[in-house]
């Protein structure tokens, strides 16, 4: 079986927020006093989401990201992997976490086979780290990291870029990579800060790119469908960089991904409202060829691309959540 939808693409790749709490506050991300969280009772337990994955796995889904809100503030998270692991449901397992509690489970998700782990961070700078996340936890993230980079698992880093708040740290990333095997990914800030507000992106990918190249020499890595990233290699580095032009959308084309919320609600598009919610369904008794049907007709109406989807949200009246609710 193929999750596709009307414009022929295949789905095969699952983000799966398991809460939407989180222990920063990164201000383009979570309003600093927000409060509104899911009840807990409103989330799918582990039993239901374990449910849910054979589903996704029965419908094609080969490659799963976990994430949230921050995926390791969820109770006993290491328990639903271990489960995830030993039913071996799919080709590849990654995970987008901020690193401030991942440290001590890097081994055990080593064995568990996650193959990537996006880290979050925005920059190397302390203050600047607390400044946005509005926590004082940056020696804790890169104690993650270094355990990462003496692990199995790829490390990766997302460095959101944010116009006169930390432009100055993409040269010291950059340079991080010459001798750290790690990729660092820089994002332009999308629209998700859950207040509505338009973020002044002057930073596009085109201007990180000139930015880079005005003291590096950058040699381009072919992109495959579904990538949402530019890759480059810097002759002499053992990383690389990689630049998302998550704004500018200029990969929805191949987009290959279907998310589901910590509520069991379905979004075909980043850019687009959530779909609908399975919870009623888990509760209610429905059967997996019922929701497995379900998600399939969900899934053949992803929109065309992300300017398409986001049209339909603001005609709807609605703006765009927070990124914790919907995984990034
Ligand atoms: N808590 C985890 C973390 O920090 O990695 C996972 C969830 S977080 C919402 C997932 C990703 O979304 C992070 O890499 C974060 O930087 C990115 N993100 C959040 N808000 C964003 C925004 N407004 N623009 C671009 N990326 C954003």
């Amino acid at each position: 079986m193929v999750l596709k939808d009307k414009f022929g693409r295949c789905i095969n790749y699952l983000r799966l927020a398991v809460t939407d709490r989180c222990n920063l506050r990164c201000h383009y991300c979570l309003p600093e006093k927000f409060t509104n969280f899911l009840p807990k009772a409103h989330l799918l337990s582990y039993e239901e989401i374990m449910r849910l994955l054979r589903i996704s796995s029965q419908l094609g889904i080969s490659k799963l990201r976990i994430t949230g809100g921050e995926p390791f503030v969820r109770n006993d998270l290491m328990k639903l992997l271990c489960a995830i692991s030993d039913e071996s449901l799919f080709e590849s397992l990654h995970m987008t976490t901020n690193g401030v509690l991942t440290e001590p489970h890097i081994k055990e998700l080593e064995s568990f086979g996650f193959k990537s782990i996006n880290l979050s961070l925005d920059s190397l700078s302390r203050d600047k780290f607390r400044l946005i996340t509005k926590r004082d936890e940056l020696p804790r993230v890169l104690s993650t990291l270094n355990a990462l980079e003496s692990s199995r698992i790829q490390a990766k880093i997302n460095a959101v870029v944010m116009s006169e708040v930390n432009t100055d740290d993409i040269l010291s990333f950059v340079a991080y990579t010459k001798e750290h095997d790690v990729s660092v990914r820089f994002i332009e800030e999308m629209p998700f800060n859950g207040t509505g507000r338009q973020p002044k992106n002057t930073w596009n990918h085109h201007v990180i790119k000139s930015h880079i190249e005005d003291h590096f020499e950058l040699n381009s890595i072919p992109m495959n469908p579904g990538d949402t990233t530019q890759r480059f290699q810097i002759k002499g580095h053992k990383g690389e960089i990689g630049i998302i032009a998550a704004a500018s959308r200029t990969f929805c084309g191949t987009c290959n991904r279907l998310r589901i919320g910590p509520r069991g609600d379905i979004q075909t598009c980043l850019y687009g409202a959530a779909d609908t919610s399975l919870f009623d369904m888990f509760r209610s008794g429905a059967s997996d060829a019922l929701i497995a049907d379900r998600i399939a007709s969900i899934v053949a109406f992803k929109p065309k691309d992300g300017f398409t989807a986001e049209q339909s949200m603001i005609n709807s009246g609605i703006h765009h959540a927070s990124m914790a609710t919907i995984g990034g």
